[in-house]
């Protein structure tokens, strides 16, 4: 509902449009109807009345003059001829007939009786005339006038015995012969000159105006109460009109517009109008009402497409926040493993939870960084066996590795496909993301799907960072390797060092109690006069021998078995679960091996053969502990130096087995 706020009638601003409208007419018509009631008619009226009164005192005095003329220049000469006498007593002669001077009052006191209410003087300034000379200022005045012009007509409103008239004064002229000769004649005559005296008085005809006047603003006021009433109702049509044409639809659309709001906008259809409103609001309003329709449309629409995007924003949003929680939660699980192979089983795991692929292939650099080797496959494949992992021995041929970035292939079918590619026969699409530490690749990870055109903005925004977070951890654990190995392996032949050999026996040698039919073999190698090595060849030929010999060891020896220097040009093999009779075949297994190895080709100047001796002890046949294990092994060797060198020496029957070493007695060899 449209509410008119409380205190409407106090602001001008809520006042309502016929109110406005009134507001702002009322004064002009005011001013309009003043102006024309009094100063456009009131002015013309008594213009009218005084052209009026001025024209009756012209024929008034025309008329007297013309009679008097007539009676002047006809009647008295002819009055004369007859023999009729003018003398100076003349006017003291009873019944005499008038002179032409007294015609004048003679008709004046006619006047005086008439009905036409006009008042007629002769006035005279001269000194013959004492009677009727000048009496007010308005006959001095209009003498003054008339001397100077000697013609027209003087005039004056004037006030007289309480009414208002309009004087006038008028020359009184010599209009005959008799008129001059008797005036000249006169011994009072200023001036004996007819043409000085021409003006012989004035003649004043006085008209009163009172009743003109009283009718003219009769008019005015009759006027002024007609312009008052159309003024009235000027105002009361315009209220009516703009109440029913404005005010009246304007509410009417107020009241629809307010019902859209209160249903906060949800309308889509066009609400009725009633029909009054319809037929009665102007082409303004209507204009109003469909403009005001035209864009609600709009901002519906508008308000629709908005909220439709910010769904689409906030599932965006919904998705990127749960991805990023995902990512967290990897990179925590990712932070706790404690192996590269760990690393890349989560990474895997994780890809293909959010990808359907394929094949994922992770490929890393190694060590020198001279080949490229693959780390990781899912699914495992049998023809990627460890030992036969596909290897670039040119890395800089894998354009991730040349440039640090990745390479994506939608369709492999149609696009340009990689031409070291693991991925170019079936169909699908690959894509290549390196693992990048430190601004360097120092890996692939390739992912492989069967899914032309798989690789979306939102796949991106996934991978990227899951690798990118999965790189510096892998570089974090390699350098963990690396130092750890450092810290157990010789450097010098690559196997383990006595300190790893150390922790081993200590774990495999377990107290009695605890030992649980636990067997375990030692092997103690020495290399044969290794002195005249060195001394013969130098120091440099002699390291290379124990490098190759520690090699050809390591070759023989199973994945389980434990190889370590254990100083200078002696070596310790652990053999777990071996009983003496197979440590003694290993041991001469590698003797043999030893024996047969060719150094010709190591240096210019190398030995040609080398030999080892070896002494063999088992626990817990020989020792309960680690010292006694190597103690014994030490002794027997000590008896294979002793009794001839190159050659294989038991312990607990100091038997010596150079030759036909045995072959049974060893489950698994
Ligand atoms: P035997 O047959 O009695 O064992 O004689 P041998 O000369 O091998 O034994 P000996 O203990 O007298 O000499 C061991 C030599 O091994 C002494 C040393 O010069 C050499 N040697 C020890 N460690 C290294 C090494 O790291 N590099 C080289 N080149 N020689 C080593
Ligand atoms: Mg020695
Ligand atoms: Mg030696």
């Amino acid at each position: 509902m449209y509410h008119l706020p409380s205190h409407w009638f106090v602001s001008f601003r809520h006042w309502s449009v016929s109110a406005k409208l009134i507001a702002i007419l009322a004064p002009v018509l005011l001013v309009f109807l003043f102006a024309l009631v009094w100063v456009f008619p009131g002015r013309h009226r008594e213009q009218m009345v005084e052209q009026q009164v001025t024209a009756m005192a012209k024929a008034v005095l025309t008329q007297i003059q013309a009679d008097r003329e007539y009676y002047a220049s006809v009647i008295v000469p002819r009055l004369l001829n007859m023999n009729a006498k003018i003398k100076a007593d003349y006017h003291l002669i009873p019944d005499a007939f008038p002179l032409p001077a007294t015609f004048l009052r003679e008709v004046a006191e006619m006047a005086a009786y008439s009905p036409s209410v006009y008042r007629i003087r002769l006035v005279s300034p001269w000194p013959i005339n004492k009677k009727n000379g000048i009496q007010d200022a308005f006959q001095q005045e209009g003498f003054q006038a008339l001397l100077q012009t000697k013609s027209g007509l003087y005039s004056q409103r004037d006030s007289q015995a309480g009414t208002t008239v309009v004087r006038f004064l008028a020359p009184d002229k010599a209009v005959a012969q008799s008129c001059v000769d008797c005036h000249n004649a006169h011994p009072d005559s200023p001036k004996h000159d007819y043409h000085l005296n021409d003006l012989m008085g004035g003649i004043e005809v006085s008209i009163p105006i009172d009743a003109p006047l009283k009718a003219a603003r009769r008019d005015q006021l009759l006027i002024l109460w007609a312009g008052a009433g159309v003024g009235l109702l000027l105002m009361a049509m315009i209220v009516w009109g703009t109440r029913h044409v404005a005010t009246k639809p304007i509410r009417e659309l107020t009241n629809q517009m307010n019902a859209i709001a209160l249903a906060k906008g949800e309308v889509s259809e066009v609400p009725e109008f009633k029909k009054w409103a319809e037929t009665a609001m102007g082409e303004e309003v209507r204009a109003l009402w469909s403009q005001f329709w035209e864009m609600h449309k709009t901002i519906r629409m508008n308000q629709q497409d908005r909220t439709v995007a910010l769904q689409r924003q906030s599932e965006k949003h919904r998705v990127l926040n749960h991805r990023l929680l995902e990512l967290q939660q990897v990179t925590q699980v990712m932070q706790q493993a404690t192996s590269e192979e760990e690393v890349y089983r989560i990474l895997s795991h994780t890809l293909r939870q959010v990808l359907p692929l394929r094949q994922i292939l992770i490929l890393r650099l190694n060590a020198s960084e001279d080949r490229l080797e693959l780390v990781w496959s899912s699914p495992k494949r049998d023809e990627y066996g460890l030992n036969s992992y596909p290897v670039w021995d040119q890395p800089w041929n894998c354009p991730v590795i040349r440039s640090g970035r990745e390479y994506r292939v939608q369709d492999v079918k149609q696009d340009l496909t990689c031409s070291y590619s693991l991925s170019n026969e079936e169909e699908g699409a690959y894509w290549c993301v390196p693992l990048v530490i430190g601004g360097r690749a120092i890996g692939v990870v390739h992912l492989v799907s069967a899914v032309p055109q798989c690789w979306t903005q939102d796949s991106r925004q996934w991978i990227e960072p899951l690798i990118n977070m999965a790189a510096p951890m892998i570089g974090h654990l390699q350098h963990l390797e690396k130092a750890k190995r450092r810290a157990l392996i010789d450097e010098l032949t690559g196997v383990y060092n006595r300190r790893f050999l150390e922790e081993v026996l200590d774990k495999l040698i377990l107290p009695e109690e605890r030992r649980k039919g636990q067997i375990v073999s030692l092997l103690i190698l020495d290399l044969d006069h290794f002195k005249r090595v060195n001394d013969t060849f130098g120091h440099l030929v002699g390291d290379l021998v124990l490098k190759t010999v520690a090699a050809t060891l390591h070759r023989i020896l199973k994945e389980s078995d434990v190889l370590a220097r254990y100083g200078g040009e002696e070596f310790i093999v652990v053999l777990p679960r071996t009983d003496t009779g197979a440590a003694v075949v290993v041991a001469e297994r590698l003797r043999v091996a030893i024996a047969d190895l060719s150094f010709g080709k190591l240096a210019p100047a190398a030995p040609d053969h080398v030999t080892i001796s070896v002494g063999v002890a088992t626990y817990p046949t020989h020792a309960s502990t680690v010292s006694d294990l190597i103690r014994s092994a030490d002794q027997a060797l000590y008896q294979a130096k002793t009794s001839g060198r190159n050659r294989v020496i038991c312990t607990s029957d100091n038997r010596a087995v150079v030759s036909d070493p045995p072959t049974e007695g060893h489950e698994d060899r």
